[in-house]
């Protein structure tokens, strides 16, 4: 590596200011700001030695490009010191299975939090399952008390903070204390408030993962996943990652590193616009309860403010009981809000959801219809009269 703009020793960067300069190396981009979208398998050597050696830079598509090298770098740097790894992977979902496949063999036990990503879920309970790994699903609001369901055979822990539909708050700090005085490793899904919200390996996780499908892309037009690990953790994860043949296609790299260089202002946003909206619902006679951790009233608040320094976009309300022809008035009335899964790009979602056929240590009992709001990059005023169009049809229908 020739040059490095985030070397700027000892005046450290801002995250808002790493997010810009990491991983770009001007010289070898010939000049350019943004790296060539190196599309490649063969790598070819000069010499019979060198290739005997696999010596250089790089050796084959699969193993890393330029291209992949300038993300993995953006995100060491977002990550922080406690980095000592960043794996790229073809969806959020195949981050976890790869995390999950390098960490547990037969005859492991693993403690998974309750309101993590069904699919997550799906995984443990399929193919971990048929592999003899055992799971046992714990309450994520149990703090310490996680301390009582280690055994000899644990070997991690994974956590979503807060989950991506429910928006409990982990407390992952006594979690992490009780899992390393057990020799057992942290997983974070990360995903909602990405590492510029959320420093995980900071707070004691080993291994950080997200969909960054979802805000590092930005703009709902990739599947990718990543894999960030501490000096623990990251000889494991490098492993799997090898053994399986885990790799993500070049314009997918590309488009994560342009989304990761506006995450700071657009998360921004999503902070603000979010929280707005979610005040101004919590307000709404058709609304009981805002499942929203950066809400004073929440639950997780007090965890939220002592390890976030931000909330994105995505948040659940519960509605006023009302029939499901009354819900369905509603999400089809409005219209900045698509239906549709997946979240963090630019758009206003909506998606009525029940977590109850997907819980096993705790009891989903909201107490009136669910939504998820995804609150993108539109105008607040706009939105909101959105939601009241969609509300008066809701009451109409009652
Ligand atoms: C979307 C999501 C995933 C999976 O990401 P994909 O890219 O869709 O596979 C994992 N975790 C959370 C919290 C998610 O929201």
């Amino acid at each position: 590596m020739s040059f490095s703009r985030d070397d700027h020793g000892s005046t450290p960067l801002k995250a808002e200011t790493l997010l810009i300069t990491a991983g770009r190396d001007t010289e070898a981009q010939k000049g350019f700001v943004n790296p060539p979208v190196v599309h490649g398998s063969t790598v070819l050597y000069p010499t019979a030695e060198d290739l005997r050696a696999h010596r250089g830079e790089f050796q084959y598509g699969r193993r890393g490009t330029p291209t992949t090298r300038a993300l993995q770098q953006a995100l060491m740097a977002l990550e922080g010191s406690q980095c000592a790894g960043v794996g790229l992977t073809p969806s959020g979902l195949s981050a976890i299975s790869t995390t999950l496949l390098a960490v547990a063999k037969t005859g492991d036990h693993l403690l998974v939090c309750d309101n993590v990503y069904r699919p997550s879920r799906n995984f443990c309970n399929g193919l971990l399952a048929r592999y003899g790994v055992e799971i046992t699903y714990f309450d994520p609001m149990i703090g310490a008390g996680i301390a009582e369901l280690f055994k000899p055979n644990t070997k991690a822990v994974l956590v979503e903070a807060p989950g991506s539909q429910s928006f409990e708050m982990p407390d992952i700090p006594a979690i992490a204390a009780a899992a390393h005085a057990r020799g057992a490793l942290v997983i974070d899904d990360n995903t909602w408030a990405t590492p510029l919200f959320h420093r995980s390996l900071e707070q004691g996780v080993d291994i950080s993962m997200q969909a960054a499908t979802k805000y590092i892309g930005g703009h709902s037009d990739i599947m990718f996943g990543t894999i960030s690990a501490n000096a623990k953790a990251w000889p494991q994860v490098a492993e799997a990652i090898q053994l399986l043949g885990v790799c993500a296609g070049p314009d997918d790299v590309f488009l994560a590193l342009r989304g990761l260089r506006t995450l700071a202002v657009r998360l921004a946003q999503h902070h603000q616009s979010g929280l707005e909206m979610a005040r101004w619902l919590a307000a709404r006679p058709e609304v009981i309860r805002v499942l929203h951790p950066a809400l004073e009233s929440d639950p997780g608040h007090a965890i939220w403010k002592r390890d976030f320094t931000g909330a994105s976009g995505l948040f659940s309300i519960v509605l006023k009981p009302a029939p499901q022809q009354a819900v369905d008035r509603l999400l089809d009335t409005v219209k900045l809000f698509g239906m549709g899964f997946s979240w963090g790009g630019f758009e206003s979602l909506v998606i009525p959801f029940d977590c109850a056929a997907y819980r096993s240590a705790t009891t989903w009992a909201p107490g009136g219809p669910t939504l998820r709001l995804h609150i993108g990059l539109e105008n607040v005023e706009d939105l909101k009269a959105d939601l009241e169009r969609g509300f008066a049809a809701f009451n109409a229908a009652i």
